[in-house]
């Protein structure tokens, strides 16, 4: 049973107008993959009709990173050519709308040091990043997903290969509230307002931190930046001020604790999933903020190692608040992709921070971002602790105390 065109038209069209929400007259920039091409054109197709200028396509292959991370050398592949930066220096005069279609193989780098891909990723990233930052906020831009053959087969592996993918377009149509007869459009102006309402009335709160409490032995309290705002769902681009949601699927509401004040200790209710390998059954508990231990079923040592990647790797950049009614909770399997993985329920992330929380934290630098209390670290990975029973009280700084989660969801 493959899917059928009109689905796959339909999604198209919801990725580009409600996801990247493409004005008249943009010029389009589509990442995707080789394999994707196909959907690329129904894409390009839909940008176009929704008034697009024009639509650059960079096409993408795990097959060619892979191969170029295996053979290259490190400082081969940490040049930015003056052709690419010519490119960079276009798109910040362009301002492009800009999508991505994620589809990689979740093991498309095992087996190459992850040092080599930090340590590229770092040196690219210091060249590219001035760039990015002269049109960040300045145009829209969205992740949504297409499933790829091994992509589908590291989830289902037990399955043949059209089954497998069958089951992950399932699980990705529902997360995206794509139906034969549902209108996705309605169903995204619903959940984005519902969101946002959320995310509203915990700005309102001032809560200076969050207490965790569950019967598997989570007991954990994180301290909050007061100036910090909780954001999710939807951004505004502010030159054109087109609204526009850049994550599909999308649950969460999030913002970043301040590093370094947090306590206690938190239990993972799913598996994460670390430069392609387990680690399971594991919880962490923090002492002044920083994690001082942790266990784990299964991946003890990966675990350890990756609280250890560099000086903050051990404190939290994120905590983020997913009710357990999810849709991406309710497929029920791990989809090896942090765009599904991180929207299953509440999560925390050790690592990088988001300084754009931060009233005027896109024009900040990292260094003074991180005197606001956001972490810096080059790794940014999330980890679930959404128990079904999970509770989450919000405390006030006169010492009142708000229920925010009850049982694994909103409280109010
Ligand atoms: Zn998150």
């Amino acid at each position: 049973m493959a899917i059928s065109k009109e689905l796959l038209e339909k999604y198209a069209a919801l990725i580009v107008r409600t996801g990247a929400n493409v004005q008249k007259g943009q010029v389009v920039q589509l990442t995707v993959s080789v394999e994707q091409h196909e959907f690329a054109a129904l894409v390009i197709k839909e940008c176009y009709e929704a008034g697009a200028k024009k639509v650059n396509v960079e096409w993408q292959s795990d097959q060619q990173s892979r191969l170029n991370y295996l053979y290259a050398n490190e400082d081969t592949l940490a040049t930015v050519l003056p052709w690419e930066e010519e490119k960079l220096k276009q798109m910040t005069r362009d301002l492009p709308c800009r999508i991505f279609i994620a589809s990689d193989d979740p093991d498309a780098l095992s087996g190459v040091d992850p040092h080599k891909i930090t340590s590229v990723g770092r040196r690219r990233s210091a060249i590219i990043k001035p760039y990015r930052n002269q049109i960040e906020g300045k145009h829209q831009w969205v992740i949504a997903a297409y499933p790829s053959v091994k992509w589908a087969k590291k989830c289902f592996p037990e399955l043949d290969d059209q089954a497998a993918i069958d089951k992950l377009w399932q699980a990705i149509l529902k997360t995206v509230r794509v139906s034969e007869d549902g209108d996705p459009v309605k169903a995204w102006e619903k959940h984005t307002e519902l969101i946002e309402s959320k995310a509203k009335w915990l700005n309102e709160q001032g809560f200076c931190s969050l207490r965790y409490h569950s019967k598997n032995g989570t007991d954990f309290s994180v301290d909050l930046i007061p100036e910090a705002k909780w954001e999710g769902a939807g951004a505004v681009n502010s030159q054109n001020g087109a609204f526009y949601i850049p994550n599909m699927p999308t649950e969460e509401i999030f913002t970043s604790p301040v590093a370094g004040k947090c306590e206690g200790t938190l239990v993972a209710v799913k598996p994460l999933s670390w430069n392609s390998q387990l680690i399971e059954d594991f919880s962490i508990t923090f002492k002044d903020g920083r994690a001082v231990s942790c266990r784990a079923g299964k991946g003890q040592e990966l675990l350890e190692k990756m609280l250890r990647m560099d000086d903050n790797a051990c404190m939290l950049g994120e905590v983020a608040l997913v009710p357990k009614e999810s849709p991406v909770n309710q497929c029920g399997f791990l989809f090896y992709e942090t765009l599904f993985d991180e929207n299953a329920c509440c999560h925390v992330a050790l690592g990088m921070g988001f300084k754009e929380v931060l009233p005027g934290g896109d024009d900040m630098s990292m260094e003074e971002a991180q005197k606001h209390g956001i972490n810096d670290s080059i790794i940014h990975v999330d980890f679930m602790v959404g128990a079904d029973d999970l509770d989450i009280d919000g405390l006030r700084p006169d010492g009142s105390c708000v229920p925010v989660f009850r049982n694994g969801t909103w409280a109010q």
